[in-house]
């Protein structure tokens, strides 16, 4: 299934960052687009099982999807593409050019340091905008 790969990769992902520091994992953000989208619970389900017994085991992940930007062919107006309407919001128009979907990314992952008072999170490039 997609999401246990992804679960999986995410996870190792997670510990070798958490290594990298030191510390251990807290939580964890993944962001994917609409035309790779996971199913959330699926995901978590699939993360649960691939960090069990691992230093990843109660981790909270958190998944974000985000919208598939697109520009109308005809008024040239962007916006987030809506698979319900399937209309441009400015003219009504179907004819559209894609951008291209949001990556599958981990997005961000907060450590948590053993020492006293080291609460620093490691952020992963958090946005490509
Ligand atoms: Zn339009």
């Amino acid at each position: 299934m997609h999401e246990s790969a992804v679960a999986m990769s995410v996870v190792e992902q997670i510990l070798a960052e958490a290594q990298k520091h030191n510390a251990r994992p807290k939580s964890a953000r993944i962001s994917c687009g609409q035309l790779n989208a996971l199913n959330d619970e699926a995901m978590l389900v699939a993360f649960e099982a691939a960090a069990m017994g691992t230093p990843c085991e109660g981790v909270t992940l958190s998944i974000e999807h985000k919208p598939l930007r697109t520009q109308c062919k005809s008024c040239g107006q962007s916006f987030d593409y809506d698979i319900y309407s399937g209309m441009c919001p400015g003219c009504g128009g179907e004819d559209f050019s894609f951008e291209a979907d949001a990556p599958l990314l981990l997005e961000e992952i907060e450590l948590e340091q053993d020492g006293p008072d080291e609460s620093d999170a490691a952020k992963k490039d958090p946005r490509q905008e």
